[in-house]
């Protein structure tokens, strides 16, 4: 069960922020506040 739960614990820490895998993850491409922890975004783009 504690496995269960670490497995699902870290299936939504890789999902929870978009900035993570967003191209425009970087200052200059990106002056949005919330990144690098928006969890919805408009202007996401996948590297
Ligand atoms: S565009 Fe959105 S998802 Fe991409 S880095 Fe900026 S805030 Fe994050």
């Amino acid at each position: 069960m504690k496995k269960f739960l670490k497995k699902l614990k870290s299936f939504f820490r890789v999902k929870r922020f978009l900035c993570d895998s967003c191209k425009y993850d970087y200052r200059g491409a990106c002056s949005r506040p919330e990144r690098p922890n928006a969890t919805e975004c408009s202007d996401y783009k996948s590297r």
